[in-house]
């Protein structure tokens, strides 16, 4: 896909440069039009600030017709739609808001011979629940006006992801209807679970896929441990490391974010507060105020972050246990986009734990969990365990006092990482903790064992339930407590049964699979074994070491 003599070349270079402004491609760009314009399905995995809008806005220039672009938020469409108008190119959009007659209006300019438009942003209800805008997109078809299909932010299209919208399921329509028109799927993380997902809700054929490292060299992560002195840690390390510099602190909930800024205000910092309960004009007026650098830190809830575009954030620092490794990996990701180092401060306590299992319970996820719809009830049991899925794994993360930081969000992401590359950048890497090898073959081998005997079908912090003895509900409607294995991990704690048992999935030797629930197509992980890795170990021929802070 390299390839600089096709058809386009030219004008790609010269659009680039006159039009976008870009002396050159980033990695995978050229690529990237290179697959699609040639009619390939395509599915792109690139960092945020990787530059993905190029790889469709340029080809929707080039190309005869229409582009569809699917975006997750109006906000988002409108940041699109004015960085566009600065380059001179005009799109439209259609969003639920709007009058009809306005909509009808774009929508005719669309189909005529020289429409103004050649991009079209809209948000995926529009799809799903329009007919009036499939039946304009078959009056395009026919005149051979429809370019390409753009989903952008994919992994929404995905339950197991860490941001799903039921409306991206409903995106599957498109390739029903439009079989011949390339679709060209983005995303700033999937793991390769999310990944088949999204391939399969959207009927992607053949894709080609590209994925690029989603590592950050410059971005410095580390645990800290949340006291209730945290607000004093903070404002001392912003003080220490960051002063007058721009940060985003994340909270849980709308009154921690107000309650952080204010506590940080009477610390003499200019601090904002950005969550959802807030009225779009005083939301564009933080945001604004932020751009312009007249505050410096705004203590948000997760709704603030994609879109945003501030290449200088210096910090990203997590006030409370974020709800998945995925969402961790991307909300750390808004910071440092210019390059220059950063910090990624995420202060844990088991009581956050506790109370991010709550919100879940209570369905209190936000982004339309809740409005599934006609599926809501039969599935929801399945969502919550995936939900505490995702933050067993988040808690396992923090708990970890040993591995890179690196390492174990990117093994998440399904990136091998070599952590002797993190060049002491993290907390584990750089600390001077006593660490001594331990033998877990035994365990290790149990832990196989274990999975085997229950036939593939659990998740790893079921079997870690299990393993150690738990007697809990699933556990006794599974009767494993009967099992030999029972138990036979009791003296670990659960953070060192779990990072044993993660560890042999990174080796291969056990693997993570995605099972659909037959009835409504939602989704669990449970762990399967691997058996050509796994013999040597289970017949005794391999040994296996891990460390462990010493404890003397
Ligand atoms: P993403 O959607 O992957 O997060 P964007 O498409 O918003 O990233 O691009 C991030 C920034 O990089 C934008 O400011 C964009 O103008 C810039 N950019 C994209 N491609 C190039 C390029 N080839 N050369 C220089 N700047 C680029
Ligand atoms: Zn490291």
């Amino acid at each position: 896909w390299t390839s600089r003599d096709l058809p386009w070349t030219k004008n790609l270079e010269v659009y680039n440069k006159i039009v976008f402004g870009n002396n050159s491609f980033r990695p995978n760009q050229r690529e990237i039009i290179n697959a699609t314009m040639s009619g390939y399905d395509v599915f792109v995995l690139m960092p945020t600030g990787g530059g993905k809008s190029l790889t469709y806005q340029l080809p929707a220039l080039l190309c005869a017709g229409i582009t569809l672009v699917i975006s997750p938020l109006v906000s988002l469409i409108q940041d699109q739609i004015m960085n566009l108008l600065q380059t001179n190119i005009s799109a439209a959009s259609l969003s639920a808001g709007m009058e009809w007659a306005e909509q009808l209006e774009i929508l005719q300019e669309l189909s005529s011979e020289n429409s103004k438009y050649k991009l079209l942003y809209v948000t995926p209800e529009k799809v799903a629940k329009s007919e009036s805008l499939l039946r304009h997109l078959e009056i395009l078809n026919s005149r051979s006006l429809l370019a390409r299909f753009v989903i952008d932010e994919a992994h929404c299209v995905s339950q197991w992801g860490h941001d799903f919208r039921p409306d991206y399921q409903g995106l599957g329509v498109l390739k029903q209807k439009f079989p011949n028109i390339p679709m060209l799927a983005l995303t700033a993380t999937a793991t390769a679970s999310v990944k088949e997902d999204v391939v399969q809700a959207l009927g992607l054929v053949n894709c080609v896929v590209f994925r690029q490292s989603f590592n950050r060299p410059n971005l410095w992560y580390s645990v800290v441990p949340k006291t209730n002195k945290c607000l004093e840690d903070i404002d001392k390390f912003i003080r220490e490391n960051h002063f007058d510099e721009c940060g985003i602190i994340y909270c849980l909930s709308r009154m921690d974010c107000e309650k952080v800024t204010e506590t940080l205000r009477a610390f003499g910092h200019k601090a904002a507060f950005y969550h959802g309960s807030m009225d779009p004009g005083k939301r564009a007026f933080v945001q604004k105020q932020w751009s312009k650098d007249e505050i410096n830190i705004i203590c948000a809830t997760v709704a603030f972050g994609m879109g945003i575009n501030k290449p200088d954030v210096r910090f990203v620092i997590h006030h409370s246990l974020p709800k998945s490794i995925e969402g961790y990996h991307q909300e750390c990701g808004r910071a440092g986009r210019d390059g220059q180092r950063s910090s990624c401060v995420l202060y844990y306590s088991y009581t956050d734990y506790i109370r991010v299992k709550h919100m879940i319970s209570q369905g209190g996820l936000g982004q339309g969990q809740m409005k599934m719809g006609y599926n809501c009830k039969a599935s929801s049991g399945r969502m919550l365990e995936t939900n505490t899925e995702n933050l067993l794994r988040m808690v396992s993360y923090c708990e970890n006092e040993v591995d890179c930081r690196r390492f174990l969000q990117l093994v998440h992401l399904g990136e091998k990482f070599d952590s002797t590359n993190c060049k002491n950048t993290c907390d584990n890497c750089s600390s001077s903790k006593i660490l001594i090898d331990k033998d877990v073959t035994v365990i290790a081998r149990q832990l196989v064992e274990l999975v085997k005997l229950t036939g593939e079908r659990f998740s790893s912090a079921h079997i870690v339930e299990v393993y150690r003895g738990s007697l809990n509900q699933s556990v006794k409607r599974n009767r494993q407590e009967t099992l030999h294995l029972h138990g036979a991990g009791k003296h670990l704690t659960k953070s060192e049964a779990s990072r044993i048992l993660h560890y042999l999935v990174t080796e291969d030797i056990l693997a993570e699979g995605v099972r659909k629930s037959d009835l409504y197509g939602s989704i669990s992980s449970l762990l399967k074994v691997n058996r050509s890795k796994a013999a040597s170990l289970l017949s005794g021929g391999q040994s296996i070491t891990m460390r462990f802070p010493s404890t003397i």
